[in-house]
């Protein structure tokens, strides 16, 4: 069954470039509810347990180095259909083949440096979310 939860990180270049304001601003705008909110730091373990699926794929040792450089948002979205509208919203993995006015598009620089992760599944998101975040830090 649907939870209508996802989970979001603004990826450690998002927060170097200034847009947590305007990526927030847009994930309002267009219906999600944030059900939790952090600025916090991935360890590099981490980094290396969240991306574990990826662990076989060449690009796993700079992801977990890129993703462990700076402060991240984390956050729970609410919303009907929340993980695909969500994955919409983002845009494709690749910001150059993401659609226009994705966040991707506007935001992320390459497809490894994309400014934010959604949840592929209702079963990932709650594994996520359940990741970052207590459950006295959900609302
Ligand atoms: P998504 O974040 O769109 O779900 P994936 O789950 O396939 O994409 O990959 C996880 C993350 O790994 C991507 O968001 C991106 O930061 C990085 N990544 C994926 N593919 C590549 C690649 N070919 N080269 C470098 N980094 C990649
Ligand atoms: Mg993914």
């Amino acid at each position: 069954m649907a939870t209508n939860r996802t989970f979001t990180m603004l990826k450690p270049d998002a927060v170097e470039n200034g847009h947590i304001g305007a990526i927030l601003e847009k994930i309002n705008a267009s219906g999600f509810r944030i059900v939790a909110l952090k600025l916090t730091q991935m360890t590099t373990a981490d980094a290396q347990a969240f991306y574990a699926i990826h662990k076989e794929r060449p690009f796993f040792n700079d992801l977990v180095e890129f993703m462990t450089r700076g402060p991240i948002v984390a956050a729970i979205l609410e919303k009907e259909n929340a993980v695909e509208d969500f994955r919409t919203l983002i845009g494709a993995t690749n910001p150059a083949e993401a659609a226009e006015g994705t966040i991707r598009k506007l935001y992320a620089a390459s497809i490894g440096e994309n400014a934010v992760h959604g949840s592929d599944s209702d079963e990932n998101a709650a594994i996520e979310g359940a990741f970052h975040f207590a459950g006295r830090e959900m609302f």
